[in-house]
């Protein structure tokens, strides 16, 4: 078992490294405060080609592999960019990822190349505000007319919707009552029609420059040609993409703990109270030492799931269960780093309390910590099935 970067992997976490490096923590500390899409950090990330990492080298992208896309999402995160740099650019790595796997050579031409570019930008349409997690039972319709469906419903939380031109949406086709297992949803990849589709943006506790927001969609007309794959089978397409996104994110928290514990150990190195720096007391020490543990025994997981996904072997349980350790670790490491610095901790100007804030976010999206102990319940010990 070798644990070390490979010399290429060395070169994208150097490469991203440096891309990130002008966008500093005070440039995520202004764009938590005023808020705006951090459109030149997307840009840099684009110019120099790594929003295409993991897509097909034939359309663009370097074709390389979840692994090596969660690097790179978490060197982003560690630069203290945290989950505002990471979501930024977090649904062009993998979130297109049904239509590489079930989109026809002649959609992925006409899809792939902008997004990799970075002249589009995709949000991804799924939860709805009346069914939440159970998303089978999701209620927006889209009814087929001739050649276009014409879609009516409501989503929420649909990230990046205000500077989207397009959405990956998921919508039911045939009505809840004659659809079957997981059958009768499709999968849309289309344009974000202003005139018929209004984005209203979530005010929230984190992430102020990347919006959340709530979709209302009232006659949306998608041409047959950009639904993805079969009508009915959207569910299972996306369900293709919910593995590397549970290890994207993973990543990214891992990312973002590290970022908090190393303001941590450097503020207790600096501060002195009561004539020596307050790290030479074991109080302060052990929660660090602690997160520092929990953050590298997540990030093994996370290294697994990618490795499994990789390799194309099953990754369910090892992918969540690094999203739930990952999002716990870095939870924690953002409290201990709080507390270290004392009252300054809740100060703005310290980074710290805005890391806590970001880190809600990987655990309670993309799928809760409660539905992840139910799912490893039921298939990996066996237990009924309880939801
Ligand atoms: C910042 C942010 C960005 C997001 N971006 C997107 C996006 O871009 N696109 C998108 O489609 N969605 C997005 N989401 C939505 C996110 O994926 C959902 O919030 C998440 O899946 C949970 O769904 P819900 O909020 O409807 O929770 P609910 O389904 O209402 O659940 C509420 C609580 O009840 C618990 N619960 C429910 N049923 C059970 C059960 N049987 N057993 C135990 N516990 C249960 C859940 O675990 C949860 O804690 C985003 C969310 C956030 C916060």
């Amino acid at each position: 078992m070798n644990f070390s970067l490979t010399p290429e992997q060395e070169q994208i976490r150097d490469a991203i490294e440096k891309i990130c490096t002008p966008f500093d923590a005070d440039y995520w500390l202004r764009k938590d405060r005023e808020g705006g899409f951090p459109d030149d950090f997307h840009r840099a990330l684009a110019d120099s080609g790594w929003l295409g990492i993991a897509m097909p080298e034939e359309h663009g992208g370097a074709g390389l592999g979840i692994s090596e896309a969660a690097l790179m999402m978490h060197t982003i995160a560690a630069t203290g960019a945290g989950l505002s740099g990471a979501s930024a650019v977090h649904m062009n790595i993998f979130g297109l990822h049904p239509v590489v796997v079930f989109g026809t050579d002649e959609q992925k031409r006409r899809w792939l190349p902008p997004l990799i570019q970075g002249r589009d930008r995709a949000c991804f349409g799924v939860t709805e505000p009346n069914t939440g997690l159970n998303t089978l039972k999701l209620k927006t319709r889209a009814v087929r007319e001739g050649d276009h469906y014409v879609v009516h419903g409501q989503k929420v939380w649909i990230s990046t919707a205000q500077v989207a031109n397009k959405i990956l949406l998921l919508a039911r086709t045939t009505p809840i009552e004659d659809s079957e297992g997981t059958e009768g949803l499709s999968l849309f990849y289309t344009d974000l029609d202003r005139t018929k589709v209004e984005v209203r943006e979530i005010e929230k506790l984190g992430r102020k420059c990347v919006d959340s927001n709530q979709v209302f969609i009232d006659g949306l007309r998608i041409p047959v040609e950009d639904r993805v794959g079969e009508e009915g089978k959207g569910f299972s397409y996306i369900l293709h993409g919910l593995n590397p996104e549970r290890i994207l994110i993973a990543s990214e928290a891992i990312g973002l703990g590290r970022a908090a514990l190393k303001r941590a150990a450097g503020y207790a190195n600096e501060r002195e109270v009561f004539g020596r720096p307050i790290g030479m007391n074991q109080g302060i020490q052990h929660p660090l030492a602690k997160s520092w543990m929990e953050l590298e025994a997540a990030h093994l997981m996370v290294q697994k799931a990618a490795w499994l996904y990789d390799q194309h072997l099953p990754c369910g349980a090892e992918a969540n269960s690094a999203k739930f350790l990952a999002a716990e670790a870095c939870y924690s490491a953002c409290e201990n780093a709080i507390f270290t610095h004392g009252g300054m901790g809740y100060a703005k100007e310290y980074h710290v309390e805005r890391y806590l804030r970001e880190a809600w976010i990987p655990r309670l999206a993309p799928v809760s910590p409660q539905l992840i102990l139910c799912f490893i319940a039921e298939k990996v010990l066996g237990l009924p099935k309880s939801y």
